[in-house]
């Protein structure tokens, strides 16, 4: 009788009160899953995107020289890097994909180059990248040789190392005179709150790197090294 009491007691109870330990239950497995999703998160490698910025573009062509234009060189290297680092399970994102700039449309001069800078920081932040490349391309009468060189924003934990690890891997390119990475005071750096490279990747003053950067094997190399070494400093945050 005692059993049939309890038994009936039960199912009279109320109905917020027989809702009570399935709620319970619900409670604490998501909790649970909350804190399993935010461990997994944290663990989960750098970066969730890195946008790739090929330099230029539109009306501004960069530097030049034989005809051959940096906007043009900027943006080969920019899609075979975005393939390199897909190809290694690296999300990716262009400011560009195609000779196009973003300055105001009739605007020309210092003004539209800040509105090109500053969309291409904008896309960033709206595609929430958590690393940020940008490609250019040497051009200086005082340089005596070429080479690749990385350039890092200083105000952002992780850039120096990415920037040596990006910098050793372009060492390994053939015909790369070595050169060190360093601090960048360029503006689309000093906006940044992500890690963040500018790679000048040669000098088209230089004869013979500037028929090597007008090649598509010699823009592939640079472009598997530079994604070597996002995926090695990637392996180093894990
Ligand atoms: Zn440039």
């Amino acid at each position: 009788m005692k059993r049939q009491r309890a038994f009936f007691h039960t199912l009279r109870l109320p109905r917020f009160r027989r809702l009570l330990l399935p709620l319970l239950l619900l409670v604490v497995f998501t909790a649970t899953s909350y804190t399993l999703v935010e461990r997994h998160t944290s663990t989960l490698p750098l970066p969730g995107l890195v946008m790739i910025d090929p330099g230029h573009g539109g009306y501004d062509p960069g530097v030049m020289s034989n005809g051959i234009l940096e906007k043009e060189v900027t943006l080969a290297i920019a899609k075979q890097l975005q393939a390199a680092l897909e190809a290694r399970g690296i999300p990716t994102a262009m400011t560009r994909d195609s000779d196009t700039d973003y300055a105001d449309s009739g605007s020309r001069g210092s003004s539209s180059k800040r509105q090109d800078l500053d969309k291409r920081l904008e896309m960033t932040d709206t595609q929430q990248a958590t690393m940020f490349i940008s490609l250019h391309i040497n051009n200086s009468n005082l340089a005596t040789r070429g080479g690749a060189e990385v350039f890092y924003s200083e105000q952002n934990e992780g850039s120096e190392q990415l920037a040596a690890a990006v910098q050793s891997q372009l060492h390994k390119v053939p015909n790369m005179s070595k050169r060190d990475a360093k601090p960048g005071k360029y503006y689309l750096l000093r906006k940044q709150n992500i890690p963040s490279l500018i790679v000048e990747c040669g000098y088209l003053n230089i004869p013979d790197e500037r028929a090597r950067l007008n090649t598509p094997d010699y823009q592939k190399q640079l472009a598997v090294a530079i994604a070597n070494g996002v995926d090695s400093w990637l392996k180093t945050q894990q």
